[in-house]
Parts: structure tokens; sequence; C-alpha cells
């Protein structure tokens, strides 16, 4: 069955000019008009993708976005914001409350359906097995599970497939390039400061409260998995 996307939009003939595309290309549709709606649609329908505005009526999409980050039967939905808000600091504010993209209005449709394509494909993987490991961090494929030192660790769809390259790789220094071509893909322009984001938010998971960083960050070339840091 083709993923089905939900359309966060309040203005109308935004949200029936993506449906119309998405549909077109065989995808399964759903409309929420603003934030509380959203809410009850992702409890109903479990879509596999969410289009999010950001200005909504009754609550913004950045609220939204952070409540479903909250909840662990949403933490890992893949989301796309959607702005009129064109400010860097807007986005990386965006992609901090939990976002995996960010499209600015007035956006070219071709690149939406791309970055829609590309998240689905980075958030559906090929299923594979086996298991990644690196010190005391486990990464279950089969189960698409990860565990550090026996915690479990919650990772976005992103955060995943960033450390599965890194656990892929260890020892081995990427630019930001080399991460977006591997991670993102070729097909796709994210801007290399988006990479910091995510390293951050994966940072963040992995290492809790206490634990030591095993990411290094190398100073004008990139990031590494790694003991150094540690
Ligand atoms: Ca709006």
């Amino acid at each position: 069955m083709k993923p089905s996307i939900l359309i966060v939009e309040d203005e109308a003939a935004l949200a029936t000019m993506l449906r119309y595309n998405l549909e077109k290309e065989g995808y399964r549709v759903a409309e929420a008009g603003d934030g509380e709606e959203a809410l009850t649609a992702v409890a109903e329908r479990k879509p596999d993708l969410i289009l999010l505005d950001w200005m909504l009526p009754s609550l913004s999409g950045i609220e939204v976005c952070r409540q479903l980050r909250r909840r662990p039967e949403t933490r890992e939905l893949p989301i796309i914001m959607l702005t009129a808000r064109g400010e860097e600091g807007d986005k990386i504010r965006g992609l901090n409350t939990g976002a995996d993209d960010y499209m600015t209005k007035p956006f070219s449709l071709p690149e939406l359906l791309a970055r829609v394509r590309a998240l689905l494909r980075r958030t559906q993987p090929v299923p594979q097995k086996g298991q990644l490991a690196f010190a005391d961090i486990v990464m279950d494929l089969a189960a698409h599970k990860v565990t550090r030192a026996e915690r479990a660790v919650h990772l976005g769809p992103t955060e995943f497939r960033l450390l599965q390259f890194f656990l892929q790789h260890p020892y081995t220094v990427f630019s930001r390039e080399e991460l977006l071509n591997a991670v993102w893909g070729p097909d796709i322009y994210v801007e290399p400061r988006t990479v910091d984001v995510h390293i951050r938010r994966l940072r963040k998971a992995l290492n809790g409260e206490d634990g030591a960083d095993l990411i290094r960050t190398v100073r004008a070339a990139g990031y590494a998995l790694d003991l150094e840091g540690a």
C-alpha cells in the first residue's frame, strides 16, 4: 500500500493543490485545517508522514510538532514543516523542535515531492538484519532499536540513519556534505548546517545525562564516531 500523508494547512487553496498532486503520485491523503485537528487526525489515521504548516489557528505547527515528539507512538513520525518564514533562525528552531525537514513558501512542487520521497525512503528503510555496535552502543537493525549501555535510546528517523552510517564507518571523519549525501541522498539539497542540528539531536539522545560523547567534532572537517572525544 502506498504511504499515507497528512496535510496540515489552513490555506484551503494550498491544501487542495497539495492533495491533488500527492494523490496523483499515488499517496493516500488526509487533511487537517488547524493544530488541534492535526493531533486528532494523527491519532486516528496514523499517517506515514506529515506536511505541517507553521502558522495555524488554535495550535501552531511548532507546538503540534513538539507534542508529537513527546509521545512515544509519534516520536519517529516523519514531519516536514512548511512555512512562510524564511529566517535561518526560524529554520533551525523548526528543526530543533523535532521536524525532519523544512520548506519555505512559496516552494517548488517538484522539490516538495522529492523531499517527501526522500524522507519516506529514509524512514521506511529496506529491512535489514543483524546488529551494529561501537563501544557501548548497540543498534539492532531488524528491530530498529538502539541501546547505549543497555539503556534504550530513542532516535528520530534521521538520527537513526546518521548513527547507522557512523556505526558502519567508525573512526572515519565525514564532512557535512558527505553525511548529507549518505543519509539524505544526493538528489536533495539540504543546507550543511542542517547536519549540525541532527548531530546535536543524536548526541543528546545518545549521551543522556552523563554518557561520554562518542561523536567527535573535527574543526573545519566534519564529524566522526570514535573514542577520542570520550
Ligand atoms: Ca498557515
